[in-house]
């Protein structure tokens, strides 16, 4: 069957639609409207072609990890190497698509939220790039934990607004961020740093990310001269997975598996495994999985990795695990931290935490596979950002 999501309206199954105040509908059908015209049109692909080949770097490598391979004993282990990207990780594809369409839009002032900074610094680095005005909101205790990467966006020419309200964190920035644009709309343009998020933003973020699962499946054609048996990639909000699976979703033979991160342990209170955890319920603008307490409040997640550190994950995912496509499975702390220190030491690639998720579950996953079957694992980031944890633990 066709695969051909969302709807008009937004959905994926029973998850995403547009959750939002009265005031922002129009807003979000201008950009709707934007978006698709522009996605149409060749000038426009042009542009966002040329942007991610000469500035963000792409394509990106597929790397064979032969001593990974040996390590295991069983299938072949490639990498697609989204670390390799300007500023380190994945998350800039999304930012310069979407700075290039709010410059089609004529906005001249982009807003952002961001928790642990990446996505506010690939936000600031692609305004930077187009000369836009751009404002990241953090939460007041972000920006203590974080402070290279404040330092990094102001540096590229971004104000960082401190937000003090609630647990001073990723989803009370994304608040102060709802609240500025329901207040500017007009000239203001908000940038999303994953497939979450009220319609248009899920499909969007996801196609400006779908280049890794199309370079991948060339380049892995190239190499072995036929598909993948296995696609692993760590889940936060899910941008890097869904970019990655999107363009293998019709293979059915492709099995695709999304790695969440459990914190302390999915029954630990520490966590942010959404889907092992969760239940349905709507956040900043989408019905789809989320971490709540007894009293319905949404619960602050925990996650050694600041990207996967989110109570929600975005709906087309909740939909592929309502019907199975996906399989998503938890991955612990120490799981994590064990995985940075096996790569480092076969690859000489330090990974991001985020991306140790999906690589931990190797462990469980390799001992099933023959030698002549074979295995991605998207590589989201590069682990430098996170060394002041990494040393601390190993
Ligand atoms: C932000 C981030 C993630 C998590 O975000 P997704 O939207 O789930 O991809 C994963 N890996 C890295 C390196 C990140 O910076």
């Amino acid at each position: 069957m066709k695969y051909d999501l969302p709807t008009k309206t937004g959905y994926f199954g029973k998850f995403g639609g547009k959750f939002v105040p009265e005031i922002l509908i129009p807003v979000l059908e201008e950009l709707e409207e934007a978006y698709e015209q522009a996605w149409q049109d060749e000038a426009f692909q042009a542009e966002f072609k040329s942007l991610l080949k000469e500035y963000v770097g792409r394509p990106t490598e597929l790397t064979f990890a032969n001593r990974l391979t040996e390590y295991y004993g069983k299938a072949k282990i490639y990498l697609k190497r989204e670390d390799l990207c300007h500023t380190g990780a994945h998350k800039i594809n999304n930012a310069v698509g979407q700075v290039l369409l709010a410059r089609c839009m004529n906005k001249e002032r982009i807003i952002a939220e961001t928790g642990a900074g990446q996505h506010g610094v690939a936000t600031a680095t692609a305004c930077a790039k187009f000369g836009i005005k751009c404002i990241v909101y953090m939460g007041a205790e972000d920006i203590e934990r974080q402070k290279l990467n404040v330092d990094r966006m102001q540096l590229l020419g971004a104000e960082v607004r401190s937000v003090e309200s609630g647990s001073k964190t990723l989803k009370d920035a994304t608040n102060e961020a709802i609240r500025d644009w329901v207040t500017n709309p007009e000239d203001t343009f908000y940038v999303i740093g994953s497939v979450v998020g009220p319609h248009p933003y899920p499909m969007m973020v996801r196609n400006f990310h779908r280049v890794i699962g199309m370079e991948t499946r060339d380049q892995i054609h190239e190499a072995e001269g036929r598909n993948p048996d296995y696609l692993l990639a760590c889940v936060g909000g899910g941008s890097n997975a869904i970019g990655f699976y999107h363009p293998f979703i019709e293979d059915k033979d492709i099995k695709m598996i999304g790695l969440e991160a459990s914190g302390h342990g999915i029954d630990s209170g520490k966590t942010a495994a959404t889907l092992s955890r969760g239940t349905h319920g709507v956040l900043h603008g989408s019905l789809s999985f989320l971490l709540h307490n007894e009293e319905g409040q949404v619960q602050p997640a925990h996650s050694i990795s600041a990207g996967l550190d989110y109570p929600g994950i975005g709906p087309e995912h909740a939909h592929l695990f309502d019907i199975k496509r996906v399989q998503y499975y938890p991955i612990d702390d120490k799981q994590a931290l064990a995985a940075v220190k096996l790569l480092s030491e076969k690859e000489g690639i330090i990974p991001a935490l985020e991306t140790a998720h999906a690589l931990a579950y190797l462990d469980t996953l390799m001992p099933k596979t023959s030698s002549d079957e074979i295995v991605i694992v998207n590589c989201s980031g590069r682990g430098d950002k996170d060394m002041g944890t990494i040393s601390k633990y190993i």
